[in-house]
């Protein structure tokens, strides 16, 4: 599932790609998954792509008029063809499935975006928890899932402050308070349990448990391995693949996720996965208390 750095890994790679082009028309395959309201979608064409943004794990596509409000979910790719191909071929040397995603439209493509120089933005999601939805600007700004985010933890309006007394003096454990979107926006499994390791805090210990000294360390590490994250292209490990359909390279710098029963780099004992908030939690024993 896309956290923070592949979905900002993603939006940049659109605004390199797309930043000034002006669309022409979105066709809607599947309306369940691509949604616009007719009179948007008429004063679609002509358009400018102003800007694209990010907002925790949305991608928001300024527009000269309206907005487009992206969400990947567990499996939602994008991605842009070059304007030079005329049919849906796609210069990909890699995907999900391990072969040139050179047929596009497939059967897990639900909308796709033409642009007056002939490029197409596809929206393309296998198990359809994505969205693309076509806003009008005061649609955008009340949006309610938007409003309820928590701070960007790589905004400097994250500091030690904001994040202590969003803390109070909860019982929760931090692994499940740090998943909370409410809380902080963009971290997902991955970069929590990453997070943790880097601060040495156990993913189990309850929030109000926590020193200011361990906080400190919780504040410097969540940037920091967000930023590694992005550093390192985003983490690859299932349907997240780059606008142009590379991969990233970060599975590879992974402390914690994903080593269970594997050896810590720092201290050599082993990686425990367990589970906890509902999901596969990694952490090592030795290293955070
Ligand atoms: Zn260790």
């Amino acid at each position: 599932m896309p956290e923070l750095p592949e979905v900002e890994v993603v939006r940049r790679g659109l605004e390199a790609q797309l930043l000034g082009a002006r669309f022409s028309q979105l066709e809607i395959l599947t309306p369940g998954v691509v949604q616009a309201a007719p009179d948007l979608l008429k004063q679609l064409p002509g358009q400018e792509l102003l800007a694209v943004m990010r907002r925790a794990k949305y991608l928001i596509l300024v527009l000269s008029q309206d907005r487009i409000l992206i969400h990947l979910r567990m499996t939602g790719q994008v991605l842009v063809t070059p304007a030079e191909t005329s049919k849906a071929l796609l210069p990909l040397p890699f995907t999900y499935y391990q072969r040139p995603l050179n047929n596009l439209p497939d059967k897990h493509t639900h909308g796709i975006f033409h642009f007056a120089d002939q490029r197409r933005l596809f929206y393309r999601d296998i198990r359809k928890f994505g969205r693309v939805q076509l806003l009008s600007a005061p649609q955008l700004d009340q949006w309610p899932a938007l409003l309820k985010l928590g701070p960007e933890p790589l905004e400097n309006t994250f500091n030690y402050q904001t994040l202590a007394s969003t803390l109070g003096r909860s019982q929760r454990n931090i692994k499940a308070w740090l998943l909370d979107q409410t809380n902080i926006a963009g971290l997902g499994n991955i970069y929590v349990d990453e997070a943790l390791f880097v601060a040495g805090i156990l993913p189990r210990r309850s929030v109000e448990s926590l020193k200011p000294a361990e906080i400190r360390r919780l504040l410097k590490a969540i940037p920091q391995v967000l930023q590694k994250g992005i550093n390192a292209g985003g983490t690859s490990l299932k349907d997240y693949l780059h606008p142009d359909g590379q991969r990233g390279s970060h599975q590879e710098h992974l402390f914690v996720y994903g080593r269970g029963g594997q050896p810590c780099f720092q201290c050599q004992q082993t990686i425990v996965k367990t589970t906890l908030a509902q999901r596969g939690t990694h952490y090592c024993p030795h290293c955070q208390r």
